[in-house]
């Protein structure tokens, strides 16, 4: 899923500070799994806003709604009946949900209320770890599943390199070395002897090197 962190409460003041009524809008999937931007994140970050202006002796009116998918023109067409009531948008969605609202309603301002992370998934309750960078091209049958692109911190895609350590990376203790983990899988499997292949240069056209990128299905247009 996509993670995201809400930005601090100063950073998002500072951005509504010249409105007065104020439309908050979350979304219902990959921000309301890591508990960033959901139903309930978009209750608690208006309470905390109405406080903080009323604690400057004004009235901010916020209206609270959670799409199901801010990323998706029909949930977006949503807001139209509410979007004349508001002067700006404040979206808890990560970036791709902020610029969907952003182009919808193109003579609104849009802000975000989340920074957007990373592809990811939850290693413990409240954890959450770096898993996918899109490269567009998955490698993940060749490194037994672990990927080295998103999972190593120099991208070797024919490590491990000289610093890594009793399975750490050399950049951190709490880093887990992804050609360790590499290894260890495939040792698991039995089969140790496909990470003596070297893994030919990757073309990182199909990655974001390409340029922004984008997906046509002939059979669903
Ligand atoms: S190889 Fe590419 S697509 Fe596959 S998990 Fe890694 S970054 Fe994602
Ligand atoms: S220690 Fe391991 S994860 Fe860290 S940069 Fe080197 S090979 Fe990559």
């Amino acid at each position: 899923m996509i993670t995201a962190e809400r930005k601090p409460l100063e950073e998002i003041i500072e951005c509504i500070r010249p409105y007065d009524r104020i439309l908050l809008v979350g979304c219902n999937e990959c921000v309301t799994v890591c508990a960033a931007g959901g139903r309930k994140e978009v209750g608690l970050l208006a309470s905390a806003l109405r406080m903080a202006f009323m604690k400057e002796g004004r009235t901010l009116e916020i209206t609270e709604l959670t799409l199901e998918r801010q990323c998706d023109p029909e949930y977006v067409e949503e807001l139209v009946t509410m979007i004349d009531a508001a002067d700006a948008v404040l979206s808890m969605a990560c970036g791709c949900g902020v610029q969907e609202v952003a182009r919808r309603y193109k003579n609104k301002p849009v802000y975000p209320a989340v920074n957007t992370k990373f592809m990811g998934a939850s290693v413990s309750q409240g954890v959450w770890a770096e898993r996918c960078q899109g490269c567009g091209d998955c490698i993940l049958g060749l490194t037994g599943g672990i990927c080295p692109v998103a999972r190593c911190s120099k991208r070797l895609l024919n490590g491990p390199c000289g610093g890594s350590t009793s399975g750490k990376c050399e950049i951190s203790d709490d880093v887990e070395c992804a050609w360790q983990l590499i290894w260890d899988r495939m040792k698991e499997l039995g089969i140790q002897d496909r990470y003596e292949e070297v893994m030919v240069a990757k073309d990182w056209r199909t990655s974001r090197d390409g340029g922004p990128r984008k997906i046509v299905r002939e059979d669903l247009a």
